[in-house]
């Protein structure tokens, strides 16, 4: 079944580690590896351009520049196998026996507080930003800051300038009070490229109720992830089944058109039972499908994000 995934941190991974970088080869211990992802019919990836807080502030901009390098000469090359999307026209394109991929900057730390920092990025292919990672930056304020303050007067103005340009935000990681300003600004599209659902499981990264209504009432996406601390309050016993359960309560708050999946793979290092990389994603649509049927997982393997990166993704 034809996959779209919102969230791979292959990116950080290549950066931090030589042994890494082997996206094509056979044999590659990256989970979201070419042949992992041919594996599991992936056509479209999300790559996160992502800074860890270990990084000094005046660095982050040029680790994210190097993990864009990474993104042209070790995973784009020549664009034969995969290729950059930066235009919702490509999306039909995507899962050919060629992988679209997005480029995504998760938290805006690498832009130094400077707007034509955004626009070079964005020159740079990337489509899809998310504000923060967990703490806070020039922008606003990510969701383990314990302030818990939202947008800055700076992050206004990167929002308008994301408008402008016709650039996603990603709410993912950012704290509550920045995801209600971010939901009151009209005329951008928004999703959460990898969260889930608090009521489930009451994880500060995850989402409440009403933020998921939100996002469903904006057109928006809730992907669904496999990190075992986000799907289950005790990890060590976080299993496939307890996925589903957020599937079905993003489906009872009226979300079936507005999910898909973000699985966060290459970003973490304990493993979901069954969802150990992509080559066993099979498992995950086998047990989907058992219980909701093809049609609907095939909108929430593809459809759905398919739908929301033509709508968006301007030319
Ligand atoms: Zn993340």
């Amino acid at each position: 079944m034809r996959w779209i995934d919102g969230h791979c941190d292959v990116l950080s991974k290549m950066w931090r580690d030589p042994q890494y970088r082997s996206f094509y080869a056979q044999g590659s211990p990256l989970d979201s590896s070419y042949h992992c992802l041919c594996e599991a019919d992936v056509a479209m990836q999300v790559f996160a351009v992502w800074t860890p807080e270990s990084v000094p502030r005046q660095q982050r901009l040029a680790v994210a520049l190097k993990e864009i390098d990474f993104f042209y000469e070790e995973v784009v090359r020549d664009g034969s196998r995969v290729f950059l999307v930066t235009d919702g026209g490509q999306m039909d394109e995507c899962g050919h026996g060629r992988i679209g991929a997005l480029l995504l900057l998760e938290g805006a730390d690498a832009l130094h507080g400077d707007l034509a920092n955004l626009r070079l990025f964005h020159r740079l292919g990337v489509r899809q930003m998310g504000l923060t990672w967990n703490f806070a930056n020039e922008v606003a304020d990510g969701i383990y800051e314990e302030r818990g303050g939202g947008l800055t007067r700076f992050g206004r103005q990167v929002i308008m300038e994301m408008k402008r340009l016709g650039m996603i935000l990603d709410v993912s990681h950012l704290s509550d009070r920045g995801f209600w300003e971010v939901i009151e600004e009209t005329g951008l599209p928004i999703l959460a490229s990898h969260s889930n659902c608090r009521a489930v499981c009451a994880h500060k990264r995850n989402l409440g109720d009403e933020q998921i209504e939100a996002l469903i009432q904006r057109q928006g996406l809730i992907g669904v992830t496999f990190v075992p601390e986000f799907v289950h309050h005790c990890a060590a016993e976080a299993t496939i089944d307890q996925v589903l359960r957020h599937v079905e309560h993003i489906c009872a708050l009226g979300g079936a058109d507005h999910l898909f999946f973000g699985s966060d793979f290459d970003g973490f290092a304990n493993k979901l039972p069954g969802l150990e990389s992509y080559s066993r994603l099979p498992q995950l649509v086998e047990a989907l499908s058992k219980r909701y049927g093809d049609d609907l997982v095939r909108k929430w393997g593809w459809e759905n994000g398919k739908q929301f990166y033509q709508r968006h993704l301007s030319p």
